[in-house]
């Protein structure tokens, strides 16, 4: 018998290892090599998929957690200045977790309530681990909820976009990068509208039974896919980044970094589609799922703020400054879907 080692568990807050410390509304920290920080607690897959009802006014956790997988902006406010400002809710309370996060909305005309639900990643390990996305695919009640709902809009706003043979370093080189959530993403995608597809034209046949045209008319949805980053991971101003590393550090950074940008290209090139930075629109959306929002910022930007800088800004001025720091990614995003459709037409020409 094939004696296998059964794949390694959850393990993001292991209760055996008494020097994780559970950190107040910091998520857990691990201290050694084979735990890590994470921004929600998790011992089991089940922890990892968090469903939205009526009884969860916080599915995002504290003001901290929102930051830490959402809002937190370090980056240079322009590409030739090299002055680094932080855009923080809560630098007490906020960690910089490799943790990705996932909030999904699916909401359409027909029904009143949206479907929202959360995923986040789990460290298994670089090769065993579970990218946010994963758990989103498997989850069997967004899946009946997309069936239910043909005519759906679905936004996924994420801490950044679906990796694509993107991830890792010089040093883990040879078990990184192996796997792409934009192919997994893109997969489910397509089946859904297959699924969609199929139900809509089987039930225009039934219907018009008499009529012999309706079962071969393929039938398209209106169903879009809004894909919205809160980062963009290593497609934008990588040069920058690149001038920083080591040539051995450069040379896989700069392979990785080509894989995410053809990622993008992938899911741009998609249509029904759509890749963008958060909007203002989005960002009260992420803020209306987590607790305490309000006050909790005060505190922060009190600590943030440069001399001179009005300790009275609200949560919209917040949110304002947050979309700014973003319109360079944007601007990317931008460019790259023009790429791709020119590539999609040249490509297309080239067939005919
Ligand atoms: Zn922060
Ligand atoms: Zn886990
Ligand atoms: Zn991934």
């Amino acid at each position: 018998m094939n004696k296998r080692r059964p794949p390694p568990s959850c393990r993001c807050t292991p209760k055996h290892n008494n020097k994780v410390r559970l950190l107040q509304g910091r998520g857990y920290a691990g201290t050694t090599n084979d735990t890590r920080k994470q921004i929600y607690a998790a011992s089991s897959d089940e922890d990892h998929s968090l469903h939205h009802t009526l009884n969860t006014t916080n599915l995002l956790g504290s003001v901290g957690q929102l930051c830490s997988g959402f809002f937190h902006h370090e980056a240079a406010t322009t590409a030739t200045n090299t002055h680094r400002r932080t855009l923080c809710l809560d630098p007490i309370h906020c960690i910089r977790a490799p943790t990705t996060v996932v909030v999904v909305k699916v909401s359409s005309v027909a029904s009143s309530t949206d479907f929202v639900a959360r995923y986040h990643s789990c460290w298994r390990g670089y090769s065993n681990s579970i990218h946010a996305e994963q758990f989103l695919i498997n989850d069997a009640r967004l899946s009946s909820r997309l069936r239910e709902e043909p005519n759906s809009t679905v936004d996924l706003y994420m801490t950044q976009q679906p990796c694509h043979y993107s991830t890792g370093r010089y040093m883990n080189r040879k078990v990184t990068g192996k796997t792409s959530c934009t192919e997994r993403i893109l997969k489910w995608w397509m089946k859904h509208q297959e699924d969609v597809g199929k139900s809509s034209s089987s039930s225009a046949a039934s219907s018009s039974s008499s009529s012999s045209t309706a079962a071969t008319t393929t039938t398209t949805t209106s169903t879009v896919l809004n894909v919205w980053l809160a980062n963009v991971f290593r497609a934008y101003d990588t040069e920058t980044t690149i001038s920083n590393l080591s040539a051995k550090e450069a040379n896989v950074f700069r392979e990785r970094s080509n894989n995410s940008c053809e990622g993008l290209l992938q899911l741009l090139a998609t249509r029904n589609v759509n890749v963008e930075m958060i909007d203002a629109k989005g960002w009260n959306f992420l803020f209306g799922l987590s607790m305490n929002t309000a006050a909790a910022t005060a505190e922060g930007e009190r600590k943030n703020m440069d001399d001179g800088d009005d300790p009275s800004i609200n949560v919209q001025e917040l949110i304002l400054r947050r979309v700014t720091l973003s319109e360079g990614e944007n601007k990317f995003l931008k460019q790259l879907k023009l790429k791709s459709s020119q590539t999609f037409n040249s490509n297309r020409k080239r067939k005919e």
